[in-house]
């Protein structure tokens, strides 16, 4: 992998004076904590971060943190959404599920990895925000559901991945069945203290696995 490092180097659209910013938040956030997939490095590298974040925020778009967006809402921290990626094994025509599409950059990332992707977001607003900008950046492929994530999206069913951006209090039973044999789901568990596990449907049963300590927003719980 050779990814353009220099600034102003093609990039289909003209002059990108963030190609640097991206090469230091890749190599300095994310290889170096560990993520060794190539599709993902890759995806890390094209995708411009900076046109998903509140124009406020552009300068420090590759920081390694995560940036507010709407409604108290945030954009992952790049290596929480390079990890995530990665736990998934992502690959061209694999069918993956987002739940929480928020600003679309954790979108974007998995389309650049070639997944056919389904995503889920509950606020309206943000949706309407998240498809205009990944259409607008050329990604056409995605599917869009206004909704509660909480239920997955049986019509579509099964997944063989599914990513959850949002921090519900108990795995939904309704992912899990939702996933193929086989299929992986990484998702934010608790309340002020979250664990992100990775869930897998082997034909052995359900193996789940603790990854981490993460801190995501809430999801927003069924009220019946
Ligand atoms: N992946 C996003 C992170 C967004 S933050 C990104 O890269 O920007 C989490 C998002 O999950 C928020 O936009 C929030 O509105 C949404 N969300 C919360 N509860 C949800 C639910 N039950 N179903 C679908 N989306 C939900």
């Amino acid at each position: 992998m050779n990814p353009a490092r220099s600034p102003g180097s093609s990039e289909g659209n003209g002059h990108d004076k963030y190609v640097e910013r991206r090469w230091d938040m890749v190599e300095n956030q994310i290889v170096s904590r560990g993520i060794k997939n190539a599709r993902v490095i890759e995806a890390m590298l094209k995708v411009k971060r900076h046109l998903f974040v509140p124009e406020n925020y552009i300068d420090s778009a590759y920081s390694d943190k995560p940036i507010p967006i709407e409604k108290r809402q945030t954009v992952s921290q790049p290596y929480m959404v390079a990890l995530m990626t990665e736990l998934l094994s992502p690959a061209p025509g694999k069918k993956i599920l987002e739940i929480g599409t928020g600003s679309g950059y954790q979108s974007a990332v998995l389309a650049e990895t070639g997944c056919d992707l389904y995503t889920i977001e509950i606020i309206e607003d943000i949706a309407v925000a998240a498809r205009k900008t990944l259409e607008k950046l050329g990604y056409l492929n995605i599917k869009y559901k206004v909704g509660d994530g909480y239920k997955g999206w049986e019509e579509n069913a099964p997944f063989e991945g599914i990513i959850v951006t949002a921090a519900p209090l108990d795995i939904p039973d309704k992912l899990i069945e939702q996933l193929s044999t086989d299929g992986k789901m990484v998702i934010p568990v608790g309340d002020m203290s979250q664990d992100l596990f990775l869930i897998e449907n082997t034909s052995e049963g359900v193996k789940r696995k603790k990854i981490t300590s993460v801190r995501f927003v809430p999801m927003t719980q069924p009220s019946n």
